[in-house]
């Protein structure tokens, strides 16, 4: 792809509108990091809204609400108790990319080594859409079924991303894989669970990478569900069950490596999650 052209635009609503005039030959243009990876040769108009207004992390009833064009350093700077996307944001990239990188931008175009989009997942986010004037709230399972690239024309633009704020006897889990330190993902794992009495009331995994898109590990999920959060039946369980799914060899490695890979990296995810869920914090 080919940027030809700028286009400075106020508010969201204007850059929406001027997308919509552009059609296909318009491209929104947040923190511009994934534009190399889109190999076409189309020329495109690059359109930057202000994107102050959108640069905002707030905690309103038991809900963080992030605005799309917060960077990744924004993410990884906030702290509140319940916050865990400080843990993701540590984790991705260079501290180049993440100064640049938007939240909007990493779920509007999945790739297959996107962090935050398992994440959303996991934490059943709500992502607000800017469509036809008014914004529209999708689940995450919904918005991220498939490829949003693609529903996200005509001058929808992603405005902010509500997750909920993290309570007690409720843990998050996440572990990356790469290869090197600044590396693209092998295998991302995210994990959320709620224990009650000791007990596994809610859990989602999801991963990502060796999966290709984010994908939620429903046959794991519903064989903990309602099971004491022990460590080994918990290894048990995992090592049983990873195998239904299809995991793909990354950066030269096997499907087999990648497999086996993974019931070790759920399982390390799942015991965080456990371990926030049980500790004391109030
Ligand atoms: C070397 C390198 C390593 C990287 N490593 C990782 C990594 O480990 N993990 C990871 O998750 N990411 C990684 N990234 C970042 C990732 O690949 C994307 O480049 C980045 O997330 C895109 O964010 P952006 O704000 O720059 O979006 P842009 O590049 O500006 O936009 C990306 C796409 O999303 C659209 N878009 C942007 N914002 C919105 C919005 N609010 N509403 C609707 N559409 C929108 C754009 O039109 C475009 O199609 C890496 C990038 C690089 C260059």
């Amino acid at each position: 792809m080919k940027i030809v052209d700028f286009v400075s635009t106020g508010s969201v609503e204007q850059a929406s509108t001027v997308l919509k005039q552009l059609g296909a030959k318009g491209i929104l243009m947040a923190g511009g990091t994934a534009f190399h990876f889109f190999s076409s040769e189309d020329e495109k108009t690059a359109v930057v809204p202000d994107d102050e207004q959108l640069k905002f992390i707030s905690e309103n009833n038991g809900f963080f609400e992030i605005g799309s064009f917060a960077s990744i350093s924004d993410l990884r700077e906030f702290s509140n108790q319940g916050w865990v996307l400080d843990r993701v944001a540590e984790e991705f990239a260079t501290q180049q990319i993440r100064n640049m990188s938007t939240l909007g931008g990493n779920i509007s175009q999945v790739f297959p080594w996107s962090d935050f989009p398992v994440v959303l997942l996991a934490l059943s986010a709500e992502i607000n859409v800017l469509e036809e004037k008014e914004s529209r709230a999708y689940e995450a399972v919904d918005f991220f079924r498939q490829q949003p690239g693609k529903f996200l024309k005509n001058g929808k633009i992603v405005k902010s991303v509500k997750i909920p704020v993290l309570e007690k006897g409720e843990g998050f889990g996440y572990k990356k894989e790469k290869r090197t330190n600044a590396a693209f993902s092998t295998l991302t794992v995210a994990v959320y669970v709620k224990l009650e009495k000791g007990s596994i009331k809610d859990i989602k995994i999801v991963s990502g990478a060796s999966m290709g898109m984010p994908k939620r590990l429903g046959i794991i999920e519903n064989e903990l569900k309602g099971k004491k959060a022990d460590t080994g039946m918990l290894k048990e369980k995992v090592k049983a069950l990873a195998g239904q799914y299809s995991w793909k060899g990354k950066e030269g490695t096997t499907k087999e490596y990648a497999g086996c890979l993974a019931q070790t990296r759920i399982t390390d995810a799942i015991v965080e999650a456990f371990n926030e869920a049980e500790s004391e914090v109030e």
